[in-house]
C-alpha cells in the first residue's frame, strides 16, 4: 500500500570533527535516544545534497532533494534572494537585489548604503511598492538594514539588463542598457521607474527627517544581479504528492510556495533558536491524515553553526530530539525521514561541502547496521545518495513508484 512521506529538516544539521568537543562533532556528543531508537529500525546512511564537495545553499539543497537539479533550475541569487525577504515570486518574474542608496541632484551616488540606514525601510519600500511602467509592475520589500528587494512583473520583462549600480560612491548611477535584443522595454522601464521613485523617495516624511538630522536620505534604490524566477513543474503535479510544508525561515517557505506546496503558518514556527520545535512535529503529524507528503524545516542548528557555537548545537539537537521523542516515534503507514539540508560545521561558521546523515524509518524499510544517528556512526548504514536521489529514493519505499519495464 502506498505510504504517506514525513521528511524532516535539520537545517544546517552535519558538522565537522570540533576542537571544544574533543574532536567530535555536536551531533555525536549530543544525547540523542530518541533518534538513535529510530536509526536502529531504518536505513542510516550519508547524503551529498548537490554532489561531494559543493557547498550548497539552503536554496539549492531544498531545490535538489525535493526533485529538481539545481544546476538546471537555479537561476542565480536575485530571484531567491527575494523569496528570502519573504516577497512571493511568481514564474517569469524578474528579482534585483537592490540597496537603499543616498544621490545628490544630479544622481551621483553619495552613499552606497544611505547611512547603512536602520529604521523606515519599509515605509519608503510601502511608497514605492506597485507602481506601473509600460504594463510592468515593480514590487519593492525592505530586507534588513540599507537592502531591499526589486521585483519587475508582466509581459516583456527581461533580466538583461545592465547594472544600475555603479558600485562606487561619486560618480552617476548607470542609466540601464538592454543587453540583448528584446530587453529594451524592460532597461527602458526600470530606468522610468527608479527616477518616479526617487521623486517620491527623496520628499518622503522618513527622508525629509534623516535630513534633518543630518543623515543621508535613502532617495535611490539600486538594482543589481537580476535573476529570473524559474518556470519550474509544481512540486505536487511533478511526484503525484499532495504537498505541505512547515517553516520558520522566509527563504524556505518562500521556495516551497513557489514550488506550489502548501505553507502552514503558526506564529510558534519562528525559524529562530526559540522555534517551538514540539509544535511544528505534532502540527505536521495529523497533515499526513490530509496530504501525501509533509516537509518541516528546523533552522536553529543552522543558526548555531553559523555562530561558532558548538555547545548551543549541542543544546538545539538535544532539544530537536525531545521532541522527535515525544512526536515522532510511533507513526504507521509513514514514511519519516530526518536528515539536513547541508552541514554548517561550527569551525567554518558557514556552509561546508561536506555530506549530511539521513535516515529513513518505515515498517518494512531495510534495518541497517547502524544505531546511533550521527555522521560517522551513519557511514555503517546502507545509503549513499545525493540529494537528487531522495525523492525517487522515497516514492519507492512509499510504494509509488512507477515500474521502469515490464
Ligand atoms: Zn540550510
Ligand atoms: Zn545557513
Amino acid at each position: 500500500m502506498e505510504r504517506r512521506i514525513l521528511l524532516i529538516v535539520l537545517d544546517g544539521l552535519g558538522d565537522r570533527a570540533n576542537p571544544s568537543l574533543r574532536y567530535r562533532t555536536p551531533l555525536q556528543v549530543a544525547r540523542t535516544p530518541n533518534m538513535d531508537a529510530l536509526a536502529s529500525r531504518g536505513s542510516c546512511g550519508l547524503m551529498d545534497p548537490i554532489a561531494p564537495g559543493v557547498r550548497a545553499g539552503s536554496d539549492t539543497s531544498h531545490l535538489a532533494f525535493l526533485g529538481y537539479e539545481p544546476y538546471e533550475v537555479y537561476p542565480g541569487r536575485g530571484s531567491f534572494e527575494a523569496l528570502g525577504m519573504g516577497m512571493e515570486l511568481k514564474p517569469g518574474d524578474v528579482a534585483f537585489r537592490c540597496n537603499f542608496a543616498t544621490v545628490d541632484e544630479n544622481l551621483v551616488v553619495k552613499d552606497r548604503r544611505a547611512g547603512r540606514i536602520k529604521e523606515g525601510t519599509a515605509e519608503l519600500a510601502r511608497a514605492v511598492s506597485g507602481i506601473e511602467v509600460d504594463g510592468i509592475k515593480f514590487i519593492v520589500k525592505e530586507g534588513v538594514e540599507h537592502r531591499a528587494g526589486l521585483i519587475m512583473r508582466g509581459e516583456g520583462v527581461s533580466e538583461r539588463v545592465s547594472d544600475v549600480d555603479p558600485h562606487e560612491e561619486g560618480v552617476r548611477v548607470n542609466k540601464p542598457r538592454p543587453l540583448e535584443p528584446g530587453a529594451e522595454r524592460a532597461a527602458d522601464a526600470l530606468w522610468e521607474f527608479l527616477l518616479r521613485a526617487h521623486e517620491i523617495l527623496k520628499e518622503h516624511p522618513v527622508n525629509l527627517e534623516r535630513e534633518e538630522r543630518g543623515l543621508p536620505p535613502a532617495n535611490f534604490l539600486l538594482p543589481r544581479g537580476p535573476g529570473r524566477a524559474p518556470d519550474l513543474q509544481p512540486f505536487g503535479e511533478k511526484w503525484d504528492l499532495k504537498a505541505a510544508a512547515i517553516a520558520g525561515v522566509p527563504l524556505i517557505k518562500g521556495i516551497c510556495r513557489f514550488l506550489g506546496m502548501e505553507v502552514i503558518e503558526d506564529p510558534r514556527f519562528t525559524g529562530g533558536v526559540d522555534t517551538d520545535m514540539v509544535a511544528k512535529f505534532s502540527t505536521a503529524v495529523p497533515l499526513l491524515e490530509r496530504y501525501d507528503f509533509v516537509m518541516v524545516n528546523i533552522k536553529a542548528t543552522d543558526i548555531a553553526g553559523h555562530d561558532g557555537n558548538p555547545e548551543m548545537k549541542v543544546k538545539l539537537i538535544e532539544r530537536a530530539d525531545e521532541a522527535i521523542g515525544e512526536t515522532l516515534m510511533d507513526l504507521s503507514d509513514v514514511v519519516l525521514v530526518i536528515t539536513a539540508d547541508h552541514s554548517t560545521p561550527c569551525t567554518v561558521r558557514d556552509h561546508s561541502g561536506d555530506p549530511v546523515p539521513i535516515m529513513i524509518i518505515s515498517e518494512d524499510v531495510r534495518r541497517d547496521e547502524c544505531t546511533a544517528f550521527d555522521e560517522i556512526s551513519v557511514a555503517r548504514g546502507t545509503l549513499r545518495i545525493r540529494g537528487t536521489d531522495l525523492m525517487p529514493t522515497l516514492m519507492n519505499l512509499s510504494n509509488r513508484a512507477e515500474k521502469f519495464g515490464a
